[in-house]
């Protein structure tokens, strides 16, 4: 089994930005992810990092990558499949190995939303994608609808704008809450916005090609057609194996943890979307940067072992 002071579970913001953190300290560190980037890595497009230009978010998962192997955080492609987090020296197991380490972070993010109506499981990757920067490509020339009123949503549809041939945003309410700055860029594309409606069921026959909408406002209903459906309707907490591991959740599921990213357990920390923090690059660095160095002043006693044990579990927030 190979040991380490640090591991990190999920690859995303707040798992490099951890990383960066604790590496620096000069912990033994080691990343393990599924994939680079996280939900990252997803977004065509990030211009509100501050000092850096606009680039796309695997290019920045990249940049991030390397700058923490630069200080020798240690970085693998693997999926952790189990835990062992409540004695001093923690396991995690993945589907390749065994590893432990005296503190755990937990970066593990969140993923997709389903919304959960009739067809939804059936037309999934055909005709219904939950990532248009991945799949809108896929649509060029077609007719698509995006579902959603926040800035994933209104990004996407800004995007099909560039791409499909006729866009629809279908959103539940009658304003948008995408930011301002989004939202004044979406005014000047051709995306024909359907409001106050939702999306009660997804037919076809081996693709989608029609949606049944309804208005709240009024019960009507009506039938759209069209070529390609993006849910784009926010994200869920990865915490299916840290739950099992014994790491409390709050009633959303996200994980609960106090002012020093400290979760109920001693030595497990996380950071990220994974806390239910605001769902941004720059938050979910910055969580994993204090996570990392807090979990840094609780192996050594402070800065100057000077305090033992530190006072977790105070000021439990979540
Ligand atoms: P979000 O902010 O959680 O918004 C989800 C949207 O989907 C809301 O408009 C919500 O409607 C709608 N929705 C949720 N469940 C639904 C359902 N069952 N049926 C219909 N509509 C439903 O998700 P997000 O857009 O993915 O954004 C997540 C975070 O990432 C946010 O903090 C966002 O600002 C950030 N983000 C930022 C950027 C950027 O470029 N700055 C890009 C993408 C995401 P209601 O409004 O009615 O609740």
């Amino acid at each position: 089994m190979d040991n380490y002071d640090v591991i990190i579970i999920g690859g995303g913001p707040a798992g490099l930005g951890a990383g960066l953190y604790s590496a620096r300290r000069g912990l033994k560190t080691l990343i393990l992810t599924e994939t680079l980037g996280g939900q990252m890595a997803l977004a065509h497009i990030i211009e509100n990092y501050p000092g850096i230009e606009p680039i796309s978010g695997i290019e920045l998962a990249e940049k991030m990558r390397k700058q923490v192997e630069k200080f020798g955080c240690e970085f693998k492609l693997e999926t952790v499949v189990g835990l062992e987090l409540k004695d001093e020296i923690k396991k995690v197991k993945t589907k390749e190995k065994e590893y432990s380490a005296k503190i755990v972070i937990i970066a593990t993010g969140s993923h997709y939303r389903r919304l959960e109506v009739e067809g939804e499981e059936k037309y999934i990757g055909k005709g219904l994608s939950y990532c248009a920067t991945c799949d809108m490509p896929l649509f060029r020339g077609k007719k698509v609808a995006i579902i959603g009123g926040s800035d994933s949503a209104v990004n996407a549809a800004i995007y099909a704008s560039e791409i499909a041939s006729e866009t629809y945003l279908i959103h539940r309410r009658d304003k948008l809450r995408a930011e301002e700055v989004t939202q004044e860029n979406l005014k000047k594309t051709p995306v024909k916005i359907i409001w106050n409606s939702v999306v009660e069921n997804l037919e076809g026959n081996k693709f989608v090609n029609k949606i049944i909408i309804k208005n709240m406002k009024t019960n009507e209903t009506r039938e759209l057609e069209l070529d390609g459906v993006f849910i784009e309707i926010g994200e869920i907490p990865t915490t299916e194996i840290v739950k099992a591991a014994g790491v409390e959740v709050n009633e959303k599921n996200f994980v609960i943890v106090n002012d020093k990213f400290e979760t109920n357990i001693p030595g497990v920390y996380a950071a990220g979307d994974v806390t239910g923090s605001f769902a941004q690059i720059i938050v979910a660095a910055a969580e994993g940067a204090e996570a990392a160095t807090n979990a840094y002043l609780y192996l050594k006693g402070g800065f100057y072992g000077e305090r033992k044990p530190t006072d977790y579990g105070e000021k439990k927030v979540s």
